[in-house]
């Protein structure tokens, strides 16, 4: 335990939390995976506390189906070890141990300290920011570490309770994310939580609470010290969460969008007609649609559509330079790409799709001799259709190509022969976007 001096330098910690009985609640057992409750259960048998928490707490009070159950213990990570058969230790930053069920895996989290800046085992840059965070604690300072108020709340398997230190009973039925603590110094500790209140508040359909809002968008540049692989998981639940059209309005609206696409956010803020916006939000409308239909997406579109606009407009500047089309295309998508990746650590295989669909979007205008049928077979076709599509939704001049490959895919041998002598007479126009 603490000492109360440490306590009242730290945070205020209150010593006593409310405890929600079994009856003050609606989380069930009968919601809870089975595979979460073995665990708890035998932490528990073996003497040590276990709580579910976070996320599936959360989302359990709010009658949600969980994502995954994370668990909460005072048994340190060796000693998880040897309870379970099937677990391995893992991370550097935060130290847990992983109960695997087949593909399923049990995140289990020993507690950690409140204020331990000073102590071994929790490191920090200069500017406040947690590197490693090793320091064990409990339950009490546990709570405190925690991002948002209602991501802060422990199921105690020992009585079927619910234990809040930090007031987050009454945010989830208030509908607010707060920070729990300070707000600045949390968010100087780990800028990512800005991304985090986003997040959230879009999922769940909350508000965010003034008093964690509002520093935002003064900290929003400290984004630019997190690693861009830690970034790029980020940008997935952020954008492949099933409601990526808020999440972008709201990213923008808090400074934080233009932190993870610098490039986008200048065509964004310069923009004629509202292309880049409008073909953005088509965009992020059809992921939705699709992750709401349950259609596998890839992070290659969303990359695609997201950087098309800052594409084109380098393409044509390199056009007006005498490059080739071909050359300035391709030169212009490597200059946008490498600019991204040092930003957001995308993996290749989805770069290199990227590059394939932009790249297939000037061949599918050639519809002549036996072309579109090996257009046809190309891997990538499918994808790089969609997004001529999705072009011309967006008001760019490609209405009548988008409607000539949708009749041709499921047109019979004869007909795809018309097909492609009527689009021969047409000379394939320039590739000019309209703006509307
Ligand atoms: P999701 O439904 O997206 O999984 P979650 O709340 O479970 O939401 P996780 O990223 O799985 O989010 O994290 C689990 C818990 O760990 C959070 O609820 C929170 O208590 C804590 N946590 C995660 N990331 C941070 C962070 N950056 N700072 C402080 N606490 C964090
Ligand atoms: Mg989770």
């Amino acid at each position: 335990m603490l000492d109360v001096a440490l306590q009242t330098k730290v945070a205020k910690i209150p010593i006593t939390p409310r405890i929600i009985p079994r009856s003050g609640h609606i989380i069930s057992r009968a919601n809870i995976d089975e595979r979460a409750l073995k665990v708890l259960y035998r932490l528990n048998n073996a003497g040590f506390q276990a709580f579910l928490v976070g996320g599936s707490v959360r989302d359990l009070l709010l009658g949600r189906e969980p994502k995954d159950f994370d668990v909460a213990t005072d048994a340190l990570p060796e000693q998880v070890r040897e309870l379970f058969r099937n677990c391995r230790l893992i991370g550097r930053r935060f130290r847990l141990a992983h109960v695997h069920f087949g593909r399923d895996i049990i995140e289990v989290a020993t507690f950690r300290g409140a204020d331990a800046a000073e102590e071994d085992g929790r490191v920090l840059t200069e500017d406040g920011r947690i590197l490693r965070d090793n320091v064990y604690g409990n339950i009490d300072n546990d709570a405190w570490r925690r991002d948002f108020t209602v991501n802060a709340l422990y199921y105690n398997i020992e009585d079927f309770s619910v234990v809040d230190y930090v007031g987050g009973m009454d945010d989830i039925k208030a509908g607010q994310i707060r920070v729990v603590g300070n707000t600045q110094q949390r968010f100087r500790e780990d800028p990512v939580r800005m991304l985090r209140a986003v997040r959230f508040a879009v999922k769940l359909g909350f508000s965010i609470h003034p008093q964690t809002a509002t520093p935002i968008f003064e900290l929003a540049p400290l984004l630019s010290e997190i690693p861009p692989a830690r970034l790029f998981e980020e940008i997935l639940k952020l954008f492949l969460g099933g409601c990526a059209v808020q999440t972008f309005e709201q990213l923008r609206h808090y400074g934080l969008f233009g932190q993870l696409f610098p490039q986008v956010e200048v065509c964004l803020s310069e923009e004629e007609g509202g292309f880049p916006h409008m073909f953005l939000a088509r965009a992020l409308q059809n992921t939705d649609r699709r992750i709401a239909e349950g259609k596998p997406v890839t992070p290659a579109f969303l990359i695609s559509a997201l950087l098309w606009d800052p594409m084109r407009r380098l393409a044509d500047e390199h056009r007006a330079h005498e490059l080739s089309p071909a050359e300035a295309d391709q030169l212009a998508s490597d200059t946008v790409i490498s600019q991204q990746i040092s930003r957001i650590a995308m993996p290749r295989r989805y770069t290199q799709m990227t590059r394939e669909i932009w790249a297939l979007q000037p061949r599918l205008t050639r519809r002549v001799g036996g072309t579109p049928f090996r257009l046809l077979s190309h891997p990538r076709f499918r994808a790089a259709y969609d997004f001529l599509v999705l072009r011309a939704e967006a008001g760019e001049e490609v209405t009548e190509l988008a409607e000539w490959w949708t009749e041709f895919q499921s047109a019979k041998e004869a007909r795809r022969g018309e097909l492609i002598s009527a689009a021969s007479k047409t000379v394939p126009g320039k590739r000019r976007r309209r703006r509307r």
